[in-house]
């Protein structure tokens, strides 16, 4: 179905055949359609690349730095050294064989989106000058909401990433309930105490509670510290729960939390920014069993749900919320939304003029359905249940510390050799062949896997961890 719209109204096209910064159609195209193949070429050789290639500061501003270019340059050469020098020296989070950190398993469809709305400078800030990307995100969230078994009602707007989601959400809450304790954990992402001292909360506003055996938050302890804060006069406002730590991939006990915050009138934020999209597979729903309570929930799109970074999703299921909190002009708004459903995303978190990080997000979920999302994220999955198991049958060399949850595992050396973990993480890395990472858990040195890419082999897997074992740098 099409739409009407008005015609074209360029009475002679060829005067604008040139755009203003002159250059000609034949050129765009030629120049677009290089970038197009060098991308797919880049894709093509990727597995057999670095997973991770780190510069010194002077050799790279050597190449790519200089004077200002006063007079014009050759763009074939400039697109030659971004893809040579520039675009080389990163992580490649969506390569099969970066297992450090979170990956960025970024998917094609996701960057087909991403391009085309650059190249058509879309804006999604009001309906009025934005209605198409505005449904375009809508609807993403809504499909994404869906796919993780929040409610009907739930909203929710795109932004940079978890930190600025997080941050947005936070604000959500305190605007909802006004000011008050956030309680948190040691395994909270270190972006979330940030956004809270942003947001200008002292250091009795965010109390630390303390962990369990297996880096959950205690509820006994919660418990303690929401009665400690209100008999010191303090009004608690928000439990922060972890679905999935980046440290572990443990998940705060959701439905728990979710009786509490009832019980005592506090808003439930949980950061799935990592495990988030595991619920859309049922062993990760299980898992995370009581985000479907959770009066807000962060996702990060460019970690676990395949798109090109940047994109992270805040999602709040008391309906109006975020208006309520980042409406410029409220009472203006109120006639519009309730009488046509539009939503202007200007007035959902502090970016206004903003891009459509929806988008890849819309285009990736059509295109591949969400049935692939599923098998893709529980590939994920399955590939740190296998690399637990692969470590589990040498017992001379490895002990698990923490085991597959939820994409990630975390491992150690035998005793004697704990101390060399980073040792061989760097190995690894700087032989290009893989990219892991070493970690403290219990205040003990652990290297930790993190599998969430679905082209990840069970080779890939194999051969890292024996080269973790041996530890040296050549596959
Ligand atoms: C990555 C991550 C964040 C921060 O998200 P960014 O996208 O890096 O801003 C927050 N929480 C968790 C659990 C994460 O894994």
């Amino acid at each position: 179905m099409t739409l009407d719209r008005p015609g074209a109204h360029v009475a002679d096209p060829s005067a604008y055949e040139a755009d203003t910064l002159g250059m000609s159609v034949e050129e765009m195209r030629r120049l677009g359609h290089k970038i197009v193949d060098l991308v797919i070429e880049r894709h093509i050789a990727r597995n057999a690349e670095p997973a991770i290639l780190t510069g010194v500061p002077a050799d790279l501003m050597a190449v790519l730095g200089g004077p200002l270019p006063e007079d014009p340059m050759d763009p074939d050469a400039s697109i030659d050294l971004l893809t040579e020098v520039a675009l080389t020296h990163q992580q490649h989070g969506d390569h099969p064989r970066y297992f450090a950190r979170v990956p960025g398993p970024s998917s094609f469809a996701g960057i087909l989106g991403e391009w085309l709305g650059t190249g058509f400078n879309t804006i999604s800030s009001s309906w009025g000058g934005g209605s198409g990307p505005a449904t375009i995100e809508m609807v993403s969230i809504r499909w994404l909401s869906q796919m993780i078994g929040l409610p009907e009602q739930t909203e929710g707007v795109l932004v940079s990433g978890g930190s600025i989601a997080n941050l947005t959400a936070f604000s959500v809450a305190r605007s909802e309930l006004g000011p008050g304790v956030a309680y948190l954990t040691d395994q909270t992402h270190s972006s979330l105490p940030r956004d809270l001292r942003e947001m200008g909360c002292g250091t009795s506003d965010i109390h630390y509670v303390a962990v369990d055996e297996a880096l959950r938050m205690s509820m006994p302890a919660l418990r303690a510290a929401i009665a400690k804060d209100r008999a010191a006069g303090r009004k608690p406002l928000m439990v922060v729960a972890t679905a999935g730590s980046t440290n572990t991939g443990a998940a705060d006990p959701l439905n728990a939390i979710a009786d509490i915050c009832q019980k005592e009138g506090l808003w439930m934020h949980v950061d799935g920014a990592y495990g988030g999209p595991s619920a859309v597979t049922a062993q990760g729903r299980a898992y995370l069993q009581g985000l479907e309570r959770a009066d807000s929930v962060v996702l990060d799109p460019h970690k676990w749900f395949f798109q090109p970074y940047d994109v992270g999703a805040c999602l709040v299921t008391r309906p109006g919320a975020l208006e309520r909190c980042f409406a410029m002009s409220p009472e203006y708004l109120k006639d519009v939304q309730a009488t046509t459903g539009a939503v202007n995303f200007g007035n959902r978190s502090l970016e206004l003029t903003r891009r459509s990080r929806a988008i890849k997000l819309w285009l990736s979920i059509r295109t591949y359905g969400a049935k692939r999302f599923r098998a893709a994220v529980q590939r994920g999955i399955d590939n740190a249940e296998y690399a637990e198991a692969y470590l589990r049958s040498k017992p001379d060399v490895w002990e698990i510390v923490s085991p597959a949850q939820i994409g990630c595992v975390c491992f150690s050396l035998k005793d004697a050799e704990h101390n060399t973990h980073g040792e061989r993480a760097k190995a690894v890395a700087d032989s290009g062949f893989a990219c892991v990472s070493s970690t403290s858990l219990h205040g003990r040195s652990v290297l930790r896997l993190c599998t969430i890419n679905p082209l990840t082999t069970r080779s890939d897997i194999e051969r890292t961890l024996d080269m973790l074992a041996e530890g040296i740098g050549a596959p």
